[in-house]
C-alpha cells in the first residue's frame, strides 16, 4: 500500500522529537530537514515539499508551539492538519444534476484505469449512493475497449449502452437520451485513451464535452506513475478542464508522490482511489483519513 516508506520515516523522526521532552527551534527545523527529504524519496514534486515544510515550520516553531506542555505533540498534529490541507481538506463529491441524469466523462491516458475503475464507480455510486447507472462506451478506436466495459459491466450488472465504432460524441449523446429513457440517473461515459496527451484526443474530448455538457470530468490516472501521473493532470486539466482525479493502483504505489502532489500541483481534488483489480476495489478519498494513515 501507498506511503510505506515516507511513513517509517516521518514515524522515525516524530518518535526521535517526542523523546527530547522540551524542543527548540532548531530541534523542529532539524525534524523538518527530515520531512523534507522523506517527501523528495516519496516522490512528491519539489515545489510541493518546499511549501509544505515552510507552512508547518513556521506553524511549528511559535512560542505557543515550543512553550506547550507537549511540543511534539503540536508539532505532529500541524503536520498532520498540513498534510491533510495537501491533499485538499475536504471530502470531494461528484456534483449531481438537478434534472435528468447526471453525466460523468471519464478520460485519462491509456492504461491508466479509466474502463475498469468507471465501472468501478458506477458500482460504487449504486452500493453508496442507490444510483443507477449506466455505462457508456465512447472509446471506439480500441476495439477491444468495447468488450471490455461489457464484460467488467456484466460483471457488475451495470447496463452498457455502445453502438459499436460510430462518432464517440454521437455515442454519447445518445446514452444520455437512452438513460433519460430507461431511469437510469447517472451516464459514465467511458472515453478514448491514448499514450500520450495529443490534440487529437484533446479536440475529441472537447467536442463531447461541448455536446454533453457533462457534470462531471474525472481524469483517471495511476498512482505507480508518480510525477508523470501528477503532469497529465496538469495537462488534461489546461486543455479540457477537470472537476477532479480517480486516482487508481494506489495498492500497488509504495512512495505516494502522486497523491500528495496532485493537489497542490493542480488546484483539483482526488475525489476517489482505486485501491486493487476487483471491481469493488474503489474508495472515496478522505484527505484527513490519509494523512493520518501516513502518520499512523
Ligand atoms: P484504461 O486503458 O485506462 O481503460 O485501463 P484499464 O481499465 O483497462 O486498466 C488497466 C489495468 O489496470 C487493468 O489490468 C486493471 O485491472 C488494472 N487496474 C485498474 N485499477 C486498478 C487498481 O486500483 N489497482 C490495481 N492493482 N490494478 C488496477
Amino acid at each position: 500500500m501507498a506511503f510505506e516508506g515516507l511513513s517509517e520515516k516521518l514515524n522515525a523522526t516524530f518518535k526521535r522529537l517526542r523523546g527530547k521532552g522540551r524542543l527548540t527551534e532548531n530541534d523542529v527545523k532539524e525534524a523538518m530537514r527530515e520531512v523534507r527529504l522523506a517527501l523528495l524519496e516519496a516522490d512528491v514534486s519539489f515545489k510541493v515539499v518546499k511549501e509544505f515544510v515552510s507552512h508547518v515550520t513556521e506553524r511549528a516553531t511559535g512560542a505557543d508551539v515550543l512553550d506547550s506542555l507537549t511540543p511534539a505533540q503540536q508539532v505532529i498534529k500541524i503536520v498532520n492538519e498540513e498534510l491533510t490541507a495537501l491533499m485538499g481538506s475536504t471530502n470531494s463529491r461528484i456534483s449531481m444534476a438537478n434534472n435528468g441524469p447526471t453525466v460523468v466523462m471519464m478520460v485519462g491516458l491509456q492504461g491508466a484505469g479509466k474502463t475498469t475503475n468507471g465501472a468501478k464507480l458506477a458500482g460504487l455510486m449504486r452500493r453508496q449512493f442507490g444510483k443507477r447507472p449506466l455505462l457508456a462506451a465512447c472509446d471506439v478506436y480500441r476495439p477491444a475497449a468495447i468488450e471490455q466495459l461489457k464484460v467488467v459491466g456484466g460483471q457488475l450488472d451495470i447496463p452498457v449502452f455502445e453502438l459499436g465504432q460510430g462518432d464517440p460524441v454521437h455515442i454519447a449523446e445518445e446514452a444520455i437520451r437512452h438513460a433519460r429513457d430507461h431511469g437510469n440517473d447517472m451516464v459514465l461515459l467511458d472515453t478514448a485513451g491514448r499514450l500520450h496527451v495529443d490534440t487529437e484526443l484533446m479536440d475529441e474530448l472537447k467536442r463531447m464535452k461541448a455536446a454533453v455538457h457533462p457534470n462531471e470530468i474525472l481524469l483517471v490516472v495511476d498512482a505507480m506513475t508518480g510525477q508523470d501521473a501528477v503532469n497529465a493532470a496538469s495537462a488534461f486539466d489546461e486543455a479540457l478542464g477537470i472537476d477532479g482525479v480517480v486516482l487508481t493502483k494506489l495498492d500497488g504505489d509504495a512512495r505516494g508522490g502522486a497523491a500528495l502532489s496532485i493537489r497542490a500541483t493542480t488546484g483539483k481534488p482526488i475525489k476517489f482511489v482505486g485501491t486493487g483489480e476487483k471491481l469493488d476495489m474503489i474508495e472515496l478519498f478522505h484527505p484527513d483519513r490519509m494523512a493520518s494513515r501516513i502518520l499512523g
